[in-house]
Parts: structure tokens; sequence; C-alpha cells
């Protein structure tokens, strides 16, 4: 029984690293129809974030990847915020105390900065282990009763967990295969802390416990923290969950880490929506606000650090559900390309239901106070949908279905109308007001017969003609535009480019 967690700290908003974990965790739950859920790590109280946690909860609902069990949805493992389970670590803490795996620290950060700045002098990193745990005022140097009335009095301390001083632990992971640590280096890290709370490491390892997961999939920022969570089951006696560790995603140019400043500087989103900062009133850009289609982005996620082994690129989730294999993530960093977003962004528009695009174009007219039916909206759809990225480009492509042009492009205003074009068109809009069948067929055939009786050239009238209708060269053929637009909007339009 499949068993993953998402488990993001609420200290921003979700960026789109984030986004893939959780997609990542989402296709291995559905694909082996597991549970996917959904943990906020909020102990470290000082990081804490208002509105995080909606955000990333919306996140996921947008993107289609809802959680099964989390906050709010009630799966028999909860609470499924860690600050509501706060009761529960110290006791965990105290087992690893009882069974010699962990200890308790008095040092001052005094203290501690006084040791490191002397192993500095010297010349070498302190490392609060086997190194140097003899020396420092802990546990293992206390007798029981000391240590008991040190607690007692309210003295300050920590609990560290004793890593050994040397052993090579064979660590295995989805991705990497077998990694191999020597704990001779790791330090002692803290457990619990001095404020009454657990360390992520301990939270993280034992929620993960409680809550039967059995697949952590998660960033490769994590990998340096296995051999000790992998230290930590085996001390409590616990059996270890899989891990596997995703590839970071790196920028589109140069190296490292993509980070916000990445997509300022290029213009594209690293979020999945638009997030203002409580504090500061700054506001990021979102996929969401920025006109992406939620099917897209998930499908651009999904190839950053995977693939299927075949050509086929454009996927639906459903589909991604049903080819996605953890063993064919890749290892080495995953580089951000915002032009193939919006390559998936293009496909995906080409894939959405009629339905879907004639709302959204829709929402766009009424903004602008265009009042056409459906029907009307769904035929403009299909003939500019081709060369269209975003929603918002179906009207750009194909505003002068909805409105007469204002202005006229002047390059081609140039070429195009001529000191004899006013009486030209003064002539064709007869011909057109006399076409009774408004058909592109039988219009152009009216029309071409009548430039070849004059003996005008097409130039001459075409030209003038497209601009007249739509202000510049551009857009399908001239004939579809009229007939569409209808007649009276034709003629009208004629008029108002004579005068
Ligand atoms: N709270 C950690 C984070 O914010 C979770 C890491 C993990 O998945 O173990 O990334």
């Amino acid at each position: 029984n499949v068993r993953v967690r998402f488990a993001p700290s609420p200290t921003g908003p979700l960026h789109i690293g984030g986004v893939r974990t959780a997609l990542y965790n989402y296709l291995f739950a559905k694909k082996h129809g597991g549970t996917f859920v959904l943990r906020i790590e909020d102990t470290d109280q000082n990081r804490y974030v208002e509105g995080a946690e909606d955000y990333i909860v919306e996140a996921l609902n947008w993107c289609g990847i809802p959680y099964d069990e989390g906050p709010g949805k009630e799966g028999g493992f909860g609470p499924y915020r860690q600050s509501e389970r706060k009761d529960k670590y110290f006791a965990f803490a105290e087992k690893l105390i009882a069974s010699g795996d962990a200890y308790y620290a008095f040092d001052t950060a005094e203290a501690l900065d006084a040791h490191r700045k002397s192993h500095e002098d010297e010349g070498k990193t302190f490392i609060y282990n086997w190194h140097n745990r003899e020396k420092l005022d802990n546990s293992l140097n206390l007798s029981a009763e000391e240590t008991q009335k040190r607690i007692d009095a309210g003295e300050d301390y920590v609990i560290r967990f004793k890593s050994p001083q040397s052993e090579i632990l064979e660590l295995d992971d989805i991705i990497r295969g077998a990694v191999e640590v020597d704990t001779s280096l790791l330090d002692d890290k803290v457990l619990f802390k001095a404020d009454g709370m657990p360390t992520y490491h301990l939270a993280n390892i034992v929620d993960d416990h409680l809550m039967e997961i059995t697949h952590v999939i998660r960033g490769e920022e994590w990998l340096p923290s296995l051999a000790l969570h992998v230290m930590l089951y085996r001390a409590f006696g616990w059996e270890a969950p899989q891990f596997a560790h995703l590839p970071l995603i790196m920028k589109p140019v140069g190296k490292g880490k993509l980070s916000k400043r990445d997509g300022d500087k290029m213009g594209f989103p690293v979020f999945p929506l638009e997030w203002k900062d409580p504090k500061s009133g700054d506001i990021a850009s979102g996929y969401r606000e920025d006109g992406y289609l939620p099917e897209a982005v998930i499908n651009m996620l999904a190839f950053l650090g995977w693939n299927p082994g075949t050509e086929k690129e454009i996927y639906t989730l459903e589909e991604l559900v049903q080819d996605f294999e953890l063993t064919r993530v890749h290892k080495s960093g995953a580089k951000f390309d915002p032009e193939k977003t919006k390559w998936f962004q293009q496909q995906h528009l080409q894939l959405a239901s009629d339905a879907s695009l004639v709302s959204g174009l829709q929402g766009i007219l009424k903004e602008k106070h265009l009042d056409y039916d459906d029907a009307y909206v769904k035929q403009i759809i299909h003939l500019v949908k081709e060369r269209a990225v975003f929603v918002s480009d179906l009207f750009d492509q194909g505003s002068f279905f909805f409105e007469r042009p204002t202005s006229y492009d002047e390059k081609a205003a140039k070429k195009a109308w001529k000191d004899d074009t006013g009486e030209i068109m003064i002539n064709l809009s007869k011909i057109i007001s006399e076409t009774e069948d408004f058909s592109a067929e039988n219009l152009s055939a009216n029309v071409k017969g009548w430039i070849q009786n004059e003996g005008l050239g097409f130039g001459k009238v075409m030209q003038p003609l497209r601009l007249s209708l739509v202000g510049s060269m551009s857009g399908p053929d001239v004939f579809d535009i009229a007939s569409t637009i209808g007649k009276a909007k034709t003629l009208e339009r004629i008029r108002f480019a004579i005068e």
C-alpha cells in the first residue's frame, strides 16, 4: 500500500521546484493506487509566513494534483500540521536517550562559538561529534543524577543524536542507486531544540513513520540528510521508507540552481500562482495569472528531470500517471527552459476544449464590453487558434473579428492606399452590397470576376480591402474575414477607411 507525502515548510510561496516534487509524488501515488499526503512542516516558527499554507493548497488544486490526506482532509493519520503535533515529538527524543543514541547537551551558544573560534585559530574546523564531544558540556560526561539536576534547575538544553564514530553506511536511493557515507565526519545533529520544538530531522522521521509513509520523494538538497535519517530509523528500530532524491532544477543559461532572480531577469514566473508578499507587498508573477494552462505547466514540470524514453512529449495528467517511473528520473540537474514552457502551452491550447476556450475568450470580450454569442466566438477561435499560445492571443490575433480597426498600419497604408483607391473602394462596395450569397466562396468569385472585368489588378483591390477590414496586412483569408463579420460590417469598415 503506497503512501507518499509532500512536506513543504510554509516559509513563502511554493516555487515550481516544489510543485514538481509534489507532482512526482502525486504521479507515483496514483500509478500505484496509493495515497498522496500533504504534511505542513511548520515547526520553525521564525520562518512561518502568513498565507503560505493556503497558497500551497491552492497551487496543488490549480495544477490538478490535489492531496488525498492532509489539512482539512482527515485520513486517520492527522493532524497534518507539525505545529499541531508538538506534543508527540519529545517522547521520541527521550527514547533515543534511553537507548544511548542521543544525549542532552547544555553548551551555550557562547561556549560553542568559543570552541569554533579556538579551532579556527589552529586552522581546524570544529565538529560537534566524537572528535570533541568528550570535552563539551553534555550528559555523556555527566552522571544521570547531575544531568537530571541541571534539567530540573531549568537549564537550557538540546538533545543531540550520537553519530557513530566510524562506520560506512550503505544507503540506497531509487534514482541514484547505492550511496556510501562515512559517518566519521557527520556531526551530532540537534534533534530537539531549547525552545521545546523538534528540529526538522526528528519531526520528519517521526511523522513519516507514524503516517506509514512508504516512499520519500524529495529534492536533492535533502540528500546530505539521508545518512542521519537512515540512522534515526535504525536507532528507533523502525523500517525505513524507500528514498528518491530528485535532481535540481537549473538556470536556463549559465550554471547553478534556478532562482527567482532568473525569472525576473528573463521574464518568466517561477511560481505557479501570483504571490503578494504579506510584509513588503511585492508581487511575484505566477503561471496562472500569466495565462498558462495548468495542463501545460504540469506537462513541462513532468519533463524537468524525467522522460518516458520515447518521442512522446505531449501528455495529459492521466497519461503521465500511466507512464511515470521513478527509475527513469535523471540524476543530473534539469535545465529550465522558458521557451519550451511556451511550446508546451501552445500545444495544450490546441488540445483545450472549445467550451473552455470560448469561456476564456468571452471573459476578455466582456471586459471590453463586446457582446457576441458563443457560436460566433467559437467560429473565430477555430480561425485563429493555430498560431495562438495564450487565450489572450485569440483576441489579439482575431480582434478585427470583434472590433473595427481603430488605426491602420502606416507602412501598409502607404503601399496599399493610392490616389485612385477611394474610387475603387466605392465601386467595390457596390459589388459587395449586391452580393446576396455572402459565403467566402461566392464573395470571392464575385469580387475577383469584377476585378478581371475592370482590368484592375488584384493588389490594387485586395490590399486596401484587407487594410480596411483588419487595419494591417495580417490575418486569415480576406474573404473569410468579410464573410464572417458579415455584409453590413464589411461595408461599414470600407466606408470608414475611405473617410
Ligand atoms: N520540510 C522539508 C522541505 O521544506 C521537507 C523535506 C522532505 O521532504 O523530507 O522541503
